[in-house]
């Protein structure tokens, strides 16, 4: 691995064990590169996020690296975004393995109509994504949704229930950046990954988004990416939800993850200054 600045290491798609069985990659380059986990529960293990469409083979050649040509017993979707979804489908198909959503997020996963899109559009989707679906005829539409839905591989889960393949995980509801959002959560040692419930990037600065454009970025803790997330208060307050663990290891959708003496205080600091300005408002 070549040297450079920690941000710059992570985007050689090294692979990482933040804690005790549970690995990382970053998958993709770009601006939405994104974090994908592989966790190792007894002899199984479980995928949770699946990057862009475009990181199938990453995250199958790196799967063969930690457990051989073992299959997951899951693949398990933090939020139905692009960036953490896109690659889901292709893999549960080669996996043959169902791939695990909040049931508030199986309507925009599974059966994404105009409706839907409006109903849970972000301010992206309102100024952007809309706006060019209402351009597109109803065929490319439905080509489209088809391509992207994750229809056939996807099942919900039950939040309050045994996560699939990981029995001593618990899936935490943090619904905000998208309804169904969900975060992991392991008891016994406090590793938490919080998809883009809070991340380990500023994604909400124009200098931010800059240093993350340009691989300049450092650790700073963040709510979501507010253009892309659906409902800003609740999403303050899932934030507040996670602080309340104190977790000791921190596995973000974007960003490097969070080890080491004093990460529990830290992130709890941060989520009651985040989700604090919920209620000021
Ligand atoms: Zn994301």
């Amino acid at each position: 691995m070549k040297k450079g600045s920690s941000s710059r290491k992570r985007d050689t798609n090294a692979c990482r064990e933040i804690a005790a069985g549970v690995y990382t990659i970053v998958a993709g380059n770009g601006m939405t590169r994104a974090n994908v986990y592989f966790i190792r529960s007894g002899k199984a293990w479980v995928l949770i996020d699946a990057g862009l469409v475009n990181c199938g083979q990453l995250i199958k050649n790196t799967a063969e690296v930690l457990f051989g040509k073992t299959p997951p017993a899951a693949i398990l979707i933090t939020h139905d975004h692009p960036d953490h979804a896109g690659s889901a489908k292709e893999l549960a198909r080669l996996w043959k393995c169902t791939v695990y959503l909040h049931p508030d997020e199986m309507p925009i996963a599974v059966n994404p109509s105009m409706e839907v899109f409006k109903k849970f559009a972000n301010p992206m989707d309102k100024w952007i994504i809309l706006p060019i679906m209402h351009l597109m005829s109803k065929k490319s539409f439905e080509a489209m949704n088809a391509k992207n839905s994750l229809k056939g591989v996807a099942k919900a889960l039950e939040p309050g229930a045994a996560v699939p393949g990981l029995p001593d995980w618990q899936c935490i509801p943090t619904p905000g950046h998208t309804p169904g959002h969900i975060a992991f959560f392991r008891a016994k040692d406090g590793v938490l990954i919080t998809g883009d419930a809070v991340v380990t990037a500023d994604l909400n600065s124009l200098w931010g988004m800059m240093s993350w454009v340009f691989h300049t970025n450092k650790l700073k803790l963040g709510g979501p990416p507010r253009y892309s997330s659906w409902n800003w208060r609740k999403a303050k307050e899932s934030a507040g939800v996670l602080g309340k663990l104190k977790p000791s290891v921190v596995g973000t959708g974007h960003g490097e993850p969070m080890m080491g003496q004093g990460v529990g205080g830290k992130f709890k600091a941060f989520a009651e200054r985040f989700s604090g300005q919920a209620s000021q408002k």
